[in-house]
């Protein structure tokens, strides 16, 4: 521990985000980065706690206190040589990973003030791209092959640890480009594009093959060509809201309008007809969660006239939650970059039906609620609050979560990661998934 005292003495800084009035006119990231020796400042913050539980927060268990302790020392490449033992995409979680580990950093439960592992652990991750330390390797190859299904990051970190071990990693992927919903689904704003290209440069490099515009329709005849097949296909259906009125036009799945937009990034055309887009437009987006706040950002880029958000659930408190004590998750108030830069949220909301004029959707008819405890001690109970309204929208997201894949019972040599096994979770947890099935699967043809 480089300095014992500064969690005393340096106040917790983020590097935050570009003003509102510069970044919604783009889609460039929109979080900036501290000097580093700032950024050395905070890493000294981590005070290697007799017991740290970041290392078991994170799905991953990334060593934040031994990187932290590198990095404030101002040995970034020892920082990196830690970092990627157990994370082999921390660029991607710098970014974009809710930091499981903060909420259960030790400085967070007493000051209210978590090192800034995140942060830290992306500029860790950048550094080593910009000073050279990301090399390329080259495993020796032992004979065996595996297919890996879907390049998301639960294929990619599959593939990756595959190839390492000395197998022989294709990946089948349906879209035309690697990332699975790092590329089609998180925005630019959060996540650049060319970060995830950089990598697939360097897996291409070290050996893996990547097969793009290849759907994968039968498992059980891959399953007989290669050793193992990793089926990393995430969760392909998103939940619907089949009410009144959703045959308008106008209503779309949220990844309709953002894989689109991350596409039209990317270079591609579409007709006006296939357009998603909130310009000039009053836009209701229902879903309060992570994916509604990515279209919220999106819809204030294509330049929206108004954004609403609503939310079945009740609002969240602000900084505590009695009711998820550590070591759960705080479900607390969470406002995102694109909430700061404009919207209206409403908690206890519930959506009754489409409101359409001429095919095309105009409103959308709502009730508030209230959630009373069930005095049979099972989920709470409805109960409606008021009249009906209805809220004014010419473009309406549905952002309301993804449905867990059912698989049938595939080949022995078939492994399921990722969201396509656990559900819609987070990339974390993604990179960890893929990580453990590499294991399983050298277990399981060593044993053969
Ligand atoms: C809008 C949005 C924003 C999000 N933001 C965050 C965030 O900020 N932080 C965070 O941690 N998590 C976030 N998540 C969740 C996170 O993106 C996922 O948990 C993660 O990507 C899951 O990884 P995966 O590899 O299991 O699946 P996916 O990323 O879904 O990848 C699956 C891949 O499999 C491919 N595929 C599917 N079927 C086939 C087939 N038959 N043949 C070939 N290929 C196939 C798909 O095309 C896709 O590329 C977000 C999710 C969404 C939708
Ligand atoms: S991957 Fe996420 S939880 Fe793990 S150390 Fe990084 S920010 Fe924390």
């Amino acid at each position: 521990m480089g300095n014992p005292k500064a969690f005393l003495t340096v106040p917790r800084k983020e590097a935050g985000y570009r003003p509102v009035h510069d970044r919604i006119h783009d889609f460039g990231e929109v979080e900036q980065t501290l000097n580093t020796h700032d950024r050395q400042e905070q890493a000294s913050r981590c005070m290697d706690c007799g017991v740290p539980f970041c290392h078991w927060a994170c799905p991953l268990g990334n060593k934040d206190p031994e990187w932290n302790d590198a990095l404030c020392r101002g040995e970034w490449e020892m920082a990196y040589k830690i970092l990627k033992k157990t994370n082999p995409f921390p660029e991607f979680t710098g970014r974009i990973c809710p930091a499981l580990c903060e909420k259960a950093c030790v400085l967070y439960h007493t000051t209210g003030e978590a090192v800034t592992n995140r942060e830290n652990e992306c500029a860790i991750a950048e550094h080593a791209f910009l000073e050279g330390y990301v090399t390329i390797e080259h495993p020796n190859r032992n004979g065996k092959k595996v297919a890996v299904v879907g390049s998301g990051p639960a294929g990619l970190a599959a593939a990756q640890e595959l190839n390492y071990m000395g197998y022989e990693v294709t990946v089948y992927e349906k879209n035309e480009a690697a990332g699975g919903l790092l590329r089609y689904g998180i925005p630019n704003f959060k996540l650049n594009k060319q970060v995830i290209d950089r990598r697939i440069r360097v897996m291409e490099q070290e050996g893996i093959t990547f097969h793009y515009g290849e759907a994968i329709s039968s498992v059980a005849m891959l399953s007989q060509q290669y050793d193992a097949v990793v089926l990393a296909t995430g969760t392909p259906t998103a939940r619907d809201l089949n009410i009144p009125g959703r045959s308008l036009k106008g209503i779309h799945l949220a990844l309709e309008m953002l894989s689109q937009q991350n596409r039209i990034l990317a270079g591609m055309e579409f007709s006006r007809e296939e357009l998603v887009t909130a310009k000039g437009k009053d836009v209701l987006v229902i879903g309060g969660g992570d994916t509604g706040s990515d279209c919220i950002g999106t819809a204030h880029r294509q330049g929206c006239k108004s954004v609403t958000q609503i939310e079945i659930m009740p609002k969240p408190p602000v900084g505590h939650n009695p009711n998820t004590p550590w070591p759960q998750w705080p479900v607390i108030l969470k406002t995102t970059s694109s909430h700061e830069e404009g919207c209206v949220r409403r908690w206890n909301i519930n959506t009754l039906e489409f409101v359409g004029k001429d095919g095309k959707v105009v409103g959308v008819k709502v009730q508030e609620i209230d959630w009373k405890p069930n005095p049979d001690g099972g989920r709470p109970l409805m109960v409606e609050k008021g009249n009906p309204e209805t809220i004014k929208a010419d473009l309406v997201l549905l952002a309301m979560g993804f449905l867990k894949p059912q698989h049938p019972e595939y080949a022995e040599n078939v492994f399921v990661c990722g969201d396509a096994a656990s559900g819609a979770s987070l990339v974390v947890r993604a990179i960890a998934s893929g990580k453990k099935v590499a294991m399983e699967i050298d277990q399981y043809i060593n044993k053969k």
